[in-house]
């Protein structure tokens, strides 16, 4: 996972003076803008991490995304007639490795995602694998399959990434393998690599920049146009894992400015709401 570092503390004491004096007069006023704190926006990710960790519609999604990749490489593999050597390009962080426990430590803290506590996150490598991921990625490996882990993780956690991968199992977790950022989050330059020696049957991500670059910096609606002008790949050589927590939907939604206050990501997050014009009868 490689996201924008959020803003931290954006509470001054005159703004918390304010909200204290406006608590007092009114106790169901909302808290007046800027006084919304990073642990007021953390709250927003409780109902999607507890859906990852809670659901088991979670579970059944991911089976059935690596369900569906087992079947289409089965077919590729029947109907391959080239020479060179086939490959499977995934991602980590969402996709065969669930970080849902470090989403949870937010919850309640003044803090968002940083690399200063992302980095020790990699360094403990407690992600869990993703259900099904192990056996699909075995699968790929038993018929001669390589795997390419394509992951805008840095460098500075390779080693932890490495161990996390080793302990759930993983096959082909080595240099050559295992791809994490080193310059550019874009990851079409290390999707090339793969490709100029292999012939990448399927790509697996739960972020539409593990797919193709078009999606990259575009709009709610351009990305949705994007999703469109490819309806043809999703679930036959694009496979697409549920990540309701974060994403580059996520950066979408705020225009790309990650440095918003936590006042301003809740007025952007809601204002995209579609809601239903509806007045309650008395
Ligand atoms: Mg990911």
């Amino acid at each position: 996972m490689t996201k924008p570092i959020t803003s931290g503390l954006k509470t001054t004491i005159p703004v918390l003076l304010l909200a204290l004096t406006l608590g007092g007069c009114a106790g169901k006023m909302q808290p007046a803008e800027g006084t919304l704190s990073t642990r007021d926006l953390n709250e927003q990710l409780v109902m999607a991490t507890l859906w990852m960790q809670a659901a088991a519609e979670f579970r059944a999604l991911s089976y059935q995304a690596f369900n569906i990749a087992t079947v289409n490489l089965d077919a590729f593999l029947g109907a391959y007639t080239g020479s060179k050597p086939v490959a499977v390009i995934v991602d980590a962080d969402e996709t065969v490795l669930d970080n849902s426990a470090y989403e949870a430590f937010l919850i309640g803290q003044d803090f968002g995602y940083s690399s200063a506590t992302w980095d020790p996150w990699m360094a403990a490598a407690q992600a869990k694998a993703m259900p099904g991921a192990r056996e699909f990625l075995d699968f790929a490996a038993a018929q001669g399959v390589e795997v390419f882990y394509v992951s805008n993780r840095k460098m500075v956690g390779y080693e932890g990434t490495k161990k996390n991968l080793e302990s759930l199992g993983f096959p082909f977790v080595d240099d050559k393998h295992l791809l994490l950022r080193t310059d550019s989050s874009d990851k079409q330059g290390r999707r090339d690599r793969v490709a100029a020696d292999y012939e990448v049957a399927l790509l697996l991500g739960d972020n539409l920049n593990d797919f193709s670059s078009d999606f990259a910096k575009k709009t709610v609606q351009q990305r949705f146009a994007e999703t469109d002008k490819l309806r043809g790949k999703w679930g036959t050589r694009f496979i697409v894992l549920p990540n309701p927590v974060y994403g580059d939907w996520e950066g979408a939604v705020y225009s790309e400015n990650w440095g918003a206050s936590p006042a301003e990501k809740d007025r952007m997050r809601k204002s995209l709401l579609e809601k239903w014009q509806y007045t309650v009868p008395k």
